[in-house]
């Protein structure tokens, strides 16, 4: 049997060593604040945005949504963008994804200010992980190396197989990889034969938003596998990319869901948030 990766308890940990960092914050008179900007009415956006407001209100970051009608046109979301990397209270801008389709959002992310891109997403962040510089990792994969490193899993030389290339998971995930010295192979929707991929990896990290996908004939004997899908299946239970039950009984170590990857997302966005407030206080 697997060791289970308790992402539920790792992120409560975590939380709990910023609320201490947050309140060192306050009593300097630094008072931390997210901004989240969601635009339409996404059902699954919005249990997200509720976690986030509650995972502030548990550290003792300040919480402000702006909520705007799915009609909003790209300058309006730029212009509030804008407001918001102008005002001084505000430390971190979230937008929360996926934007109606009439709105570009690679043009929103650019407009944030790399100081308060507490997601990542800006070519700025984007750039300075590619080159390894310190900067704001998007909160998934900084999640998901969070977990490895807590578990003691080294990388070093490791086959780390990553099933998505999306600009939010999969793409982050080939630089942090890479940083700890693992060999990189990236799958997609056009690669032939994954299995033949999959089944040589010694850490597999799926990240496709397909129910169950990854089958225990796909993975080594031995190997990690973290899920970072998803999924609701037809009867409203939360599933993972991996088949976990079968999965489970091969894998050395293997990430639940819900409970894995997905709090640790939350704890890794608050994380960012501290870090933007104490490096826009240097010398305060
Ligand atoms: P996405 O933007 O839709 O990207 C999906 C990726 O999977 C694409 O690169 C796609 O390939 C690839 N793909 C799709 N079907 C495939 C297949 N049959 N075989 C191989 N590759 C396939 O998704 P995302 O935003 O990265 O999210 C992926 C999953 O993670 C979703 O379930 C999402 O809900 C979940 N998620 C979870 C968290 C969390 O906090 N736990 C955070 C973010 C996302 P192409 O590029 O060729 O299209």
């Amino acid at each position: 049997m697997a060791v289970i990766i308790d992402g539920k308890e790792l992120a409560k940990k975590i939380r709990g060593n910023l609320k201490i960092e947050c309140d060192e914050l306050k009593k300097q008179g630094i008072q931390p604040k997210l901004a989240v900007i969601m635009v339409g009415d996404n059902p699954a956006s919005k249990v997200y945005v509720r976690n986030k407001n509650k995972a502030c209100e548990e550290i003792g970051i300040e919480y402000e949504e702006h909520l705007l009608d799915e009609h909003t046109t790209q300058k309006e979301l730029n212009d509030l963008i804008r407001k918001l990397n102008d005002t001084k209270e505000v430390n971190g801008i979230l937008l929360q994804s996926p934007l109606p389709e009439h709105l570009n959002i690679n043009e929103a992310f650019k407009t944030i200010s790399y100081q308060k891109d507490v997601d990542g997403f800006t070519p700025s962040s984007v750039g300075k992980l590619s080159i390894g510089e310190d900067t704001f990792i998007s909160c998934t994969p900084y999640g998901v190396m969070k977990m490895l490193e807590e578990y003691n899993i080294d990388l070093t030389g490791k086959d780390v197989v990553i099933l998505g290339r999306s600009n939010i998971v999969g793409k982050p995930l080939i630089q942090c990889c890479l940083s700890k010295n693992a060999t990189v192979t990236v799958c997609h929707s056009k690669t032939q034969n994954i299995k033949e991929h999959t089944k040589r990896a010694d850490v597999l990290i799926v990240a496709i938003g397909k129910a169950k996908f990854v089958t225990e004939d796909m993975v080594k004997e031995g190997a990690v596998v973290i899920d970072v899908g998803i999924n609701r299946t037809e009867e409203g239970k939360l599933v993972g990319d991996v088949d976990f039950e079968n999965v489970e009984k091969v894998a050395s170590h293997i990430t639940p869901v819900p409970g894995g990857v997905g709090p640790m997302t939350v704890a890794m966005l608050m994380n960012n948030v501290i870090k933007a407030t104490k490096e826009q206080n240097k010398g305060h």
